[in-house]
This record gives structure tokens, sequence and C-alpha cells, in this order.
């Protein structure tokens, strides 16, 4: 059983033309129904919505709309495979052998997967590629090696006794997900649950729903026996919270809004107590002291907020720059921005920023900017929306000078290419309280070269992850979650595991 390496999948697709994925495109069938016990179904209902893609307008698909009697179907059929025992009771290597099959299986559909990931979100396919799906696969082959490697506890009991400390699956899990890295998240809350023995509910978000229907199909295909993996689309008011209020659902792992990871909360609250893990929204900084690096600082900055066109969780949307430095980063950024980030179709391997996922989304970006404007910012690159004739909803790459940090475009996520410049005077003391001044605490990194700083900065900044001279480094093997607002969940590395076992102590008398 080997570890599926994506390398020659990736290498393969990424030699592709822009003629050879607007064909592909055109091919494309795929599933618009839910995926409950083994099997597609029309939701009870029989209504649907509309999946638009971003980077034309054009409809591509009516989705099924799953209600909450639906979630009920697909809660039950996870709740009987739990109970069975058809999954959680087969040895760790079968699961371990399901598991890599459905890794590969994933990474032989990464055509298909990568191109519904386009298509519905609007990200560059040459990200949907190295991203969303081989890193998919990459996690699910990853917590596969892990099931036949962990092992548990036995108590410092005296010699008459034996206590056997023991980790066991909570039972049903709903995954409730957002849109901007669909697979990728999904990855992340699915293996380690699937892995350590659950049946898994998944709700995707209502822009990115094709995608996990065909994970869940490769899931069976793999050998996840029916009932293990079920995939409700649906609304967020309707699905999601069927999901959340469920008296059977005994965890709820969550990405998404601040807000809506405050509704699951609500909801587990008013029915069953069930275990709420929420990860949600950021406004990182980036603090860039006078001794940085300008020309990585730069760098850095500019993918860190337009990379995925900003709708990235840990986007570094805020820097918060030394005076004496500020003038010489942001002629850097604007400089790698306009050589680098080319807006275009996603579909066209050299586009570097496609789309904003929806109107909706875009607006509120756009308004951002006015806000921005209003409070006293300066529009110092791009600001408006951008290829129009496209039909899509498409914006520039924006920086704001001259930002507040209390201001609104200084606290609230705006979740789009739009870098906010705040900057500070006094000694670093300063840009760290600056920095900490959020309701977030995603991720936030520090450019200096001098070693103490660096990490007398870093134990001082309130973040679930930290980068020292670096953004947005990161791999399966590290915790990723945030402080504060951003939730208390925890998602990749061995940690996960424990987020979807509960600890049993088994005590024997050997007096
Ligand atoms: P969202 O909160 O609107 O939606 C997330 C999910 O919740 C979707 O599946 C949606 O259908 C569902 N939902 C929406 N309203 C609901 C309701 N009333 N009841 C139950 N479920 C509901 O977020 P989004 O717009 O899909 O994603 C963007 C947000 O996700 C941003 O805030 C971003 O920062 C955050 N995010 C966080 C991380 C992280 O790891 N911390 C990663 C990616 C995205």
């Amino acid at each position: 059983m080997t570890f599926p390496d994506a390398t020659d999948t990736v290498q393969e697709l990424l030699t592709r033309s822009y003629e050879d994925w607007l064909a592909a495109a055109a091919k494309l069938s795929f599933e618009t129904r839910l995926f409950i016990d083994g099997a597609f179904i029309r939701a009870t209902s029989g209504e649907t919505y509309q999946s638009t893609s971003p980077r034309d307008g054009s409809v591509l698909a009516q989705v099924q709309s799953a209600g909450a009697d639906d979630v009920d179907r697909a809660v039950r059929a996870a709740r009987t495979a739990f109970d069975d025992g058809r999954w959680r009771d087969l040895p760790p290597k079968e699961r371990k052998r399901i598991l890599l099959r459905w890794a590969e299986l994933i990474l032989a559909h990464a055509e298909e997967l990568a191109l519904l990931d386009t298509l519905e979100m609007g990200k560059p396919i040459t990200e949907s590629v190295r991203i969303d799906v081989a890193k998919a696969a990459e996690t699910i082959a990853w917590y596969a090696e892990a099931i036949d490697k962990t092992y548990d506890e036995i108590a410092p009991t005296p010699g008459d006794a034996l206590a056997l400390i023991t980790r066991e699956p909570l039972g049903v899990v709903g995954a409730v997900v957002p849109w901007n890295y669909a697979l990728l998240i999904a990855s992340w809350k699915l293996a380690p649950a699937l892995a350590t023995g659950n049946s898994v509910v998944l709700k995707p978000a209502e822009q990115t729903s094709l995608a996990a229907l065909l994970l869940a199909r490769l899931a069976t295909e793999a050998g996840v026996p029916d009932g293990v993996l079920n995939v409700v689309p649906g609304r967020g008011e309707i699905a999601g919270q069927a999901l959340g209020r469920h008296p059977d659902v005994d965890k709820i792992a969550f990405t998404g809004s601040a807000e809506v990871a405050r509704l699951f909360q609500v909801y587990a609250g008013e029915s069953n107590g069930k275990q709420v893990a929420v990860e949600a929204g950021g406004k990182s900084p980036q603090l860039v002291l006078p001794d940085a690096d300008i020309t990585a600082a730069a760098s850095a900055v500019a993918w860190g907020i337009f990379y995925n066109a900003g709708q990235t969780c840990n986007a570094g949307s805020r820097v918060v720059v030394h005076a004496s430095v500020k003038e010489q980063l942001l002629a850097e950024v604007e400089r790698i921005t306009t050589q680098t980030f080319r807006v275009g179709d996603p579909l066209d391997p050299a586009t570097v920023m496609g789309p904003i996922v929806d109107e909706a989304q875009l607006a509120k970006v756009l308004g951002y900017i006015a806000d921005g404007q209003r409070e006293g910012a300066t529009v110092v690159l791009g600001g408006g929306r951008t290829r129009t004739d496209s039909g899509g909803s498409f914006v520039q790459p924006t920086v704001l000078d001259g930002v507040a940090n209390t201001s609104v475009v200084g606290q609230e996520e705006i979740f789009g290419p739009v870098l906010a410049v705040i900057t500070y005077e006094g000694e670093t003391d300063e840009g760290i309280r600056i920095a900490n001044e959020s309701a977030f605490g995603l991720v936030a990194s520090v450019w200096t070269r001098d070693i103490t700083t660096a990490h007398r900065t870093a134990n001082r900044l309130r973040a679930g992850t930290v980068w020292i001279n670096t953004f947005d480094a990161s791999d399966v093997i590290t915790p990723f979650g945030g402080f504060k607002a951003t939730g208390a969940g925890r998602d990749k590395s061995l940690h996960a595991l424990d987020a979807y076992t509960a600890l049993k102590t088994t005590w024997i008398n050997l007096a």
C-alpha cells in the first residue's frame, strides 16, 4: 500500500493548454442529486437551486436542494452504518486500504474534479489541480496511512488493576464547508473523521456542490460502505440548519463565516448539545518591521492577499508596515501585482487571478472598497470591476492605503482581493498592538532580519499560525485554525484525529 503521489498527475494536467481545458469543459457531465446511503436520489421536495459560473455568468446546473427530511434520511443512513459497525469495525489496515484507493481515484479523476471546482467557483484551473484536487488526495492518503500507526494508552495504575485509555469514533459527524477551497476543506474534515471510523453527512456550500458529489461517488467506488459518507447539497439556512439541529448528529465540523459559526453553536445548544468545532474567518496581519527584506515581504504581501482573488480565510488582508519602509514596500507590491496577477478566464492556464465567486460577493467587495474611500483611505491600485464583457464577476487587485486599523476595512473580513495598508511609526510594540487589534486570530506573519525580534514578536501575535519571513507555508502535518472569533477547531495534523474521537477508560480488576 503506497501513499499516492500527485506529482505525475499534476505535471500532466499543468501541460494542458487553454483550448484543451475549454474542450474538456464542453464535454463535462456531472451529477446534481443528493448522495444518501450509497445512491444518488432527488430531493423529496423536488426543489433545486441554480449553480452559476462566475467566469461568464452561465448556468451550469440545477442542483437538487436537500430539505430537513432529506437531511434526516442521510443522518439515519449514517447512524445505521455506524451502529452496525460496517465501517468502524473493519481492521484499521482495511480502512487504510480503502481510503488510499479513494485518494488514488481522486487523482485519476483530477481533470473532472478540477474542472468542476473551477467552473463553479472560478479558481484558476492550475490552482484547482495543484491545490484543491492534489492536496485533497494527499490529505486523505495521509490520514489513511496514520490509521494503523496510532496506538492507545495504558494508565499508570497500581499492579492490581489495568486501565486502558482508548479512542473511539464519535458516531455521526456533520461536516459543513465553504466554497473557497471546496474539496480541500472537505478533505480536512472527511479524512480524519472517516479514518477514525465515524460516519459523515457532508453539506457543501451552495456555490460548490458538484465536486463534492463526485467525491462521494469515488469513495463508494473505492469501497467505503453505503451510508458511511453522505452528501446533502442544499441551502445553508435549510439543510445546514437541519444538520446543525439534528438530535442524532454527534458532532458538527464547520468551516465558514464567523456569523454562521455562531449559529451552529446555537443549534447545538438548542438541540442535543452536540460537539461543534468551528473554523471561521480572519483579518490576518503581515507585520513588516523596518529591517525586513522588503522584496521578499512585498512578494508575500501580494500573494497573501491576491491569491485565490483574496477568497482565502488566511488571506493577509492587513499589512501593518513601519512608516520608514512603507513607500518602498508599496512600490514593490504594485510592481509584482501588475506583472504577475493577470486577471482572466480561470480555464486559461495563464490566468493567475480568476473571478469572485458570485455577483453577491462581488457587490460586497466593491461595497467595502467604497467604504474604505469614505473612511479616508486612498485607492492606490485597482479599485473597480473588470472584464465586464466576459459576463463574469471580476474585480481588480486593489490596494487601499491610509487605512485606520479601527475602521470597517481595517476590521471586517472583505473576502476579496483588497489589501488594507496600515502604517505605524513607533517601536515594534506598536506594530504588534495593531496586528493584534482584531476580533479574529487565524494567522499572522512578521518580517524582520533580527532573530530575537522575530521570536519575541511571534510569541506575542495572537494567531493559530505565525509565519516568520514567509507567508502561507503549510502542509497537512501542521494544525490549522485560529484564536478568538476565528474559532476553536483545528484541522490537519495528527491532532485532528483527537477531534473525531472520544477517550474511553476501561478499568480491569486484576486483584
Ligand atoms: P458561510 O458561513 O456563508 O457558509 C459556510 C457553510 O455554511 C455553507 O455550506 C453554507 O451553506 C452554510 N450555511 C450558511 N448559512 C447557514 C445557516 N444559516 N445555517 C446553517 N448553515 C449555513 O461561509 P462561505 O461564504 O461559504 O465561506 C467564506 C467564509 O469561510 C469566510 O468567512 C472565510 O474566512 C471562512 N473560511 C474559513 C476557513 C478556516 O479554516 N478558518 C477556511 C475557509 C473559509
